[in-house]
């Protein structure tokens, strides 16, 4: 028997979220029940609920930074048992057999056999789609369940599975480190994350923003100077220098700005997934220096836990504001004006 569970979920792409009654499966032999304590609000969130990339279907029960702890286990479950602290993230199954699955890549899964925590087809509940942490429980087979550190303060750490493995796995990809100048572009959820990341793996990292009022917090985050990339004198005094751009910007821009600041055989790397494109890239600045623009897409369920270990060996959680679940609403409005420092998270005993 299925239970129903209260949630929050966007009835179409223009109305406000609103309360909504989902079911949850009963676990099965390798499912992990989770309460819901906190649950981080990641711009894709918004992207989703708008249908800004034009894929919802609705209703959508967004979230995919959901932190809890643990209140039944199926039969086979091993790796958790009732109390425990545990974690979900963007993805809550893949195919598990080809190539990109058993390298632990399940987000680039070869046969697009990876199930998105929301908004995708869910096998247990047939005509229904998965639903998100906006919500008071949820029900993930055992794999795809992370292991947080009783070290770091819960609610600070929920965003790390989106913002945090999002900024996590391109700087490890690209090499992050020492003798290394990483640049993050913008100061947001993901943007805050990926300037702590490239700090604390030692490389020389530089913050971008639109937002004067957002300076110090970048030196504060473990910048080392912080440009702001209206300023094209500022920027031109970068020209040329960087190794790697982890590029977390959520609206369509010029991206010819970034590719200038690149060294030869440097890397941007998109992370932000604006729902219009970006203007075509000037080709002769990739050309004359052998740059490259790619792209990354959150991380697989290894590189996810190894972030949340370096996360508790060295300290990092995220810069919160804690809100009530009834106003998501208000809090998109202020993302949307980079208007969050540094991340909304939802405390769900709001929705209890
Ligand atoms: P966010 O908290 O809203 O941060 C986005 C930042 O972009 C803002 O804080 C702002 O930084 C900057 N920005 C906003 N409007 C801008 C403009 N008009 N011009 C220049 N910069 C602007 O969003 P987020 O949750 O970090 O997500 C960022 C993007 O990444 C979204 O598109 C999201 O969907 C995407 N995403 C991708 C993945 C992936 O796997 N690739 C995973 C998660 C999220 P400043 O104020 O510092 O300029
Ligand atoms: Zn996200
Ligand atoms: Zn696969």
């Amino acid at each position: 028997m299925p239970t129903s569970v209260a949630a929050y979920a966007a009835q179409d792409a223009s109305s406000p979220l609103v309360p909504l009654t989902i079911t949850r499966r009963d676990p099965g032999p390798t499912d992990v029940q989770i309460d819901i304590l906190y649950c981080g609000v990641c711009h894709s969130d918004l992207h989703t609920a708008r249908n800004e990339w034009g894929m919802t279907v609705f209703p959508v029960v967004p979230g995919h930074e959901i932190l809890g702890r643990v209140t039944a286990v199926g039969t086979a479950v091993t790796k958790f048992t009732v109390g425990d602290t545990a974690a979900v993230g963007c993805l809550v199954d893949s195919c598990r057999e080809c190539a990109s699955c058993k390298a632990g890549l399940e987000q680039y899964c070869d046969v697009g056999g990876f199930v998105f925590t929301y908004g995708a087809p869910d096998a247990h509940l047939p005509g229904q789609m998965t639903h998100g942490g906006y919500s008071t429980s949820v029900t993930v087979t055992e794999d795809f369940v992370l292991r947080v550190a009783s070290s770091l303060d819960p609610a600070a750490a929920a965003p790390l599975l989106c913002a945090g493995i999002t900024t996590y796995s391109p700087l490890r990809q690209w090499g992050a480190g020492p003798g290394k100048k990483v640049g993050i572009v913008g100061l947001g959820g993901l943007g805050h994350m990926g300037v702590k990341f490239a700090h604390a793996m030692g490389a020389e990292t530089v913050l971008f923003t639109t937002s004067a009022g957002k300076v110090a917090d970048g030196l504060r985050l473990g910048a080392s100077a912080v440009v702001i990339s209206k300023d094209a004198a500022a920027m031109q005094q970068h020209a040329g220098s960087f190794d790697l751009i982890i590029n977390t910007v959520s609206v369509s821009h010029d991206l010819d700005a970034f590719t200038n600041l690149l060294k030869r055989d440097g890397t941007m790397v998109l992370v932000g997934a604006p729902a219009e494109p970006h203007p075509s890239p000037n080709v002769m600045n990739l050309i004359f220096r052998r740059r490259a623009i790619a792209g990354s897409l959150i991380g697989g369920l290894p590189e996810t836990q190894e972030m949340l270990d370096f996360c508790a060996e060295h300290n990092i959680t995220c810069d919160i504001e804690l809100i009530k679940m009834q106003d998501i609403n208000d809090a998109y409005e202020r993302m949307l004006k980079s208007d969050v420092k540094y991340r909304f998270v939802i405390d769900m005993n709001s929705l209890r």
